[in-house]
């Protein structure tokens, strides 16, 4: 954005409201808008003694896939910017780290950064299809939403499957034995 129409006098605003297409993805691994999209920008630049202080709101629409069942999810995604761009040579300047206050080059505010960063705070690493989404299937990875509501398999864990053996025994076992339990409980 130029910010030459500011001057340098604080208390001069300006209102940018524009709609830009994506140069690349941005967002999360699992959410984000898309190359390309639309993303509207709505914000004030306000001159104030040390540089211009944007703030506004970005919005977009995302996709992306639900953490739980990979369905695709769609949604818009608004984030609130506030940042404060230096001037050269000023205060803020002199005594901040580019890393933590903006600069303004050439008359020129660069938002790109700020707006990539924001997107992706705002937006959920797990995205879900729906806040209860029942994922999938730990055995077969059928959709759990759209299976029949009884859906399971009668799998014996391999590990399981001794103890279960040994059960079967311990069952033949009591049989032969209540009469010597019952001798035993009557000499205790
Ligand atoms: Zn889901
Ligand atoms: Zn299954």
């Amino acid at each position: 954005l130029d910010i030459r129409s500011l001057g340098r006098r604080p208390g001069t605003m300006a209102e940018v409201h524009r709609t830009i297409l994506t140069p690349s993805r941005i967002g999360v691994e699992m959410i984000g808008i898309e190359e390309g999209s639309e993303v509207d920008v709505d914000l004030r630049l306000e001159s104030v003694s040390e540089g211009v202080l944007v703030t506004g709101t970005v919005c977009g629409e995302t996709s992306g896939q639900c953490s739980r069942c990979l369905e695709p999810v769609e949604g818009t995604v608004h984030v609130f910017l506030t940042e404060l761009f230096a001037y050269p040579n000023s205060e803020t300047e002199q005594t901040t780290d580019e890393e933590d206050v903006h600069r303004i080059v050439d008359e020129q505010i660069d938002l790109e950064q700020s707006i990539i960063d924001a997107v992706a705070m705002e937006l959920p690493m797990s995205p879900l299809c729906s806040d209860d989404c029942p994922g999938l299937c730990p055995q077969c990875g059928v959709r759990l939403a759209i299976a029949d509501p009884d859906h399971g398999h009668d799998i014996i864990d391999p590990r399981w499957a001794g103890l279960a053996a040994k059960l079967d025994t311990l069952t033949d076992d009591e049989g032969n034995g209540t009469q010597t339990n019952g001798t035993g409980a009557g000499t205790q």
